[in-house]
């Protein structure tokens, strides 16, 4: 054998490469089709009676030099990527991902951007307890350049006996300090018949953790034209936070930010276990702006600032964390609330390392 010899049957198999290449993309579309018939009827994907038959077909026509079973491995491999092809025509592309959007979500409230690229942070009381309490925290909070404050109204608590919070009164509150102080609101909705209220009090609805998977509530707020910051379940996965997104931006509202506030494992150091990494995969995976609230994921003060670098560094679109002029004896998550002074130093350490930028500081 000479060289021509070898470069003549290596041009063959190069055909014959060719050739496969063809027969298999023919035999993809062929399945698609079959996938798209599926579909109508409601017929499952895979159809083992079906697979059984074609191998078998394989096996009477086998005639080498390929053992049979080697050609029934081959085989099965390009049954499997036809599958796949199948599986994914009839999944649906949901409209917070990234694949059905390329560009990020940047949502504006009351000239402010949110998921722009300029990390925020947005801080306040957990709760609404009085009209001075709220005021003396905005006063705090607008000074370093802060632009959102939050603070709880409704307040999901383990016990009905804990505080409950201010309910209207709560919010009434939040729209008298917001114009005062000129920041945007943020409290947490419990009930889908006070969203509608609570849009002319607020600039971004919350709805909580407890609530994530409460779907009455997630489509109405899908319904009103108002930012809704969707906290993460306690023992909700990723791929469950994403459809209770979903749930809201299937109704027509699109204004979505995603808050991982920690999850519940066996770890008992922090009040939940902080799942970092959730961050990048929901920035990955959706194209809407993400929060890291430090003080529910934590409940640890000496974690506030940790995990607040972490979370920017990791790529969060801001930071939330609470602050009370008087913690010690504040109606709510009265342990790991930061008092004026040290959400000050919290403030000035997070510019001073970087990771956060902000105009008027004093
Ligand atoms: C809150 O932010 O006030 C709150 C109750 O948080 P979560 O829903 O994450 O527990
Ligand atoms: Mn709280």
């Amino acid at each position: 054998m000479n060289d021509s010899d070898l470069y003549t049957l290596r041009a063959n198999l190069d055909e014959i490469n060719k050739q496969l290449l063809k027969l298999i993309s023919e035999r993809g579309e062929l399945v698609q089709e079959i996938g798209k018939i599926k579909n109508a009827q409601g017929m499952k994907k895979y159809d083992p009676v079906r697979e059984r038959h074609m191998l078998d077909l394989i096996a009477a026509e086998n005639e080498g030099p390929f053992d049979t079973s080697t050609m029934q491995h081959l085989f099965k491999e390009i049954f499997k990527a036809g599958l796949e092809l199948q599986e994914e025509d009839g999944r649906k592309v949901l409209l917070v991902s990234r694949k059905k959007r390329s560009e990020d979500t940047v949502i504006s409230v009351k000239g402010t951007e949110i998921g722009n690229g300029n990390p925020l942070l947005i801080a306040g009381p957990c709760a609404v307890e009085s009209y001075e309490q709220t005021a003396e925290v905005a006063d705090a909070v607008t000074k370093r350049g802060l632009k959102i404050l939050r603070g709880g109204a409704f307040k999901p608590r383990t016990s009905p006996y804990d505080f409950q919070g201010l309910g209207i009164e709560g919010l009434s509150i939040l729209k008298k300090v917001s114009e005062e102080y000129g920041c945007a609101v943020i409290s947490e909705i419990v009930h889908p018949d006070d969203l509608e209220t609570a849009a002319d009090y607020l600039d971004i609805i919350q709805i909580g953790a407890r609530n994530m998977q409460n779907y009455e509530l997630l489509k109405e707020a899908g319904r009103i034209n108002k930012p809704i910051l969707l906290k993460r379940g306690l023992s909700a996965t990723i791929e469950e936070f994403i459809h209770s997104a979903e749930y809201i931006m299937s109704q027509g509202n699109g204004q979505i930010i995603l808050c991982e506030r920690g999850i519940r494992t066996y770890e008992r150091a922090t009040r939940n276990t902080l799942d970092i990494t959730a961050v990048p995969i929901l920035k990955q995976e959706t194209h809407l702006p993400v929060f890291v609230d430090v003080t529910h994921s934590t409940g640890r003060k000496d974690l506030l600032l940790p995990a607040a670098k972490a979370a920017l560094a990791i790529g969060a679109d801001g930071v939330m964390a609470e602050v009370h002029p008087d913690p010690a004896v504040a109606l709510s998550d009265s342990a790991q609330q930061m008092n004026i002074e040290e959400f000050e130093i919290f403030t000035r350490e997070l510019v001073d390392a970087g990771f956060l930028k902000l105009n008027q500081m004093v």
